[in-house]
């Protein structure tokens, strides 16, 4: 069965995106306007007049900040899904701040962003707790887009490779470890059950290849780099989890991903999708969404 084609709209904390002119051109229309709840509209509307693929070719994922997820769940187009761009790693408590996978479940919200290199660099989230917080978001049941990616630095010392199996191998065996531990808390028939588990878990997974030099700098990777990286990764899956979630598991790329380049990038063969963040505030998103066209072309 093929891969369908994955576009995830990461919104991020919305004005960072914008260049300068586009910032006080934003901050201008903003103050006009009283609130962003009127952009928010302005952006979902743009989405909900968009001429897409059906949803048999393509699967669109939004993801505002958390403070607007109902709004915007609310309004967008009943073919497009949600996400949170983040959560916390366990079950909710006294953890000021956070908004739990729990909660996101209560709110039926289907997706979350976790490892975001965002995430990692400026909040410092190292591989292992990116980790467990793909586990337990899995757990509770929520789809997970877990983001991996190289610095500058690391792609140009020769380890982009190394970079991104160490991140997906900390993904992976924390999906494992989980899965071993409930093992350990089930008894006879519901073994049956965790295996179960473990396999349709790795459905509710898409991969983001998100090289950092690429986040946001208009610098993207060339259609090679990012095939060759996701080539690295699918053969990764293969040898250490199983062909068959090598073969299923969407691999989709984010850096710069813009209406003029996404055709070319969507035409390599292990680019299943795109996870774009400042051109997913506009218009030209939807062009990025009918890439998915290139792969039944
Ligand atoms: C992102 O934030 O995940 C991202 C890919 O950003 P941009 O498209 O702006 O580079």
């Amino acid at each position: 069965m093929g891969r369908k084609f994955f576009v995830g709209g990461n919104w991020k904390c919305i004005s960072n995106s914008y260049s300068n002119f586009e910032l006080i051109l934003f901050l201008f229309i903003f103050l006009l306007k009283n609130g962003t709840t009127e952009e928010v509209k302005k952006i979902v509307s743009t989405l909900n007049d968009g001429q897409v693929p059906s949803q048999d070719v393509v699967e669109v994922v939004i993801s505002p900040p958390f403070v607007f997820l109902p709004l915007v769940k609310s309004i967008l187009r009943p073919d497009f899904h949600v996400a949170a761009q983040n959560c916390w790693v366990k079950k909710g408590g006294a953890f000021t701040g956070e908004v739990s996978a729990e909660m996101l479940v209560n709110l039926d919200i289907p997706w979350v962003i976790l490892g975001h290199s965002e995430r990692r660099l400026i909040l410092g989230e190292s591989n292992e707790f990116v980790a467990d917080k793909v586990a337990y978001a899995l757990s509770q049941g929520l789809k997970v887009i877990a983001c991996v990616g190289e610095t500058l630095e690391q792609r140009e010392s020769g380890s982009t490779v190394d970079v991104v199996a160490a991140q997906t191998k900390a993904i992976a065996g924390a999906y494992l470890v989980s899965y071993e531990s409930s093992i350990l808390h089930i008894h006879g028939h519901l073994i049956v059950d965790a295996i179960n588990k473990k396999v349709s878990n790795w459905a509710n997974v898409v991969l983001a290849y998100e090289p950092v030099w690429a986040i946001g700098t208009g610098k993207v990777a060339t259609p090679a780099q990012a095939q060759e990286v996701h080539f690295e990764l699918r053969k990764w899956l293969q040898a250490n989890v199983s062909p068959d979630v090598a073969a299923t598991t969407r691999i989709i790329y984010g850096g710069s991903v813009n209406a003029a380049n996404s055709k070319e990038l969507a035409a390599k063969p292990d680019v299943d999708g795109f996870l774009v963040g400042g051109a997913s505030l506009k218009p030209e998103f939807i062009d990025i969404i009918k890439s998915a066209e290139v792969k039944n072309a």
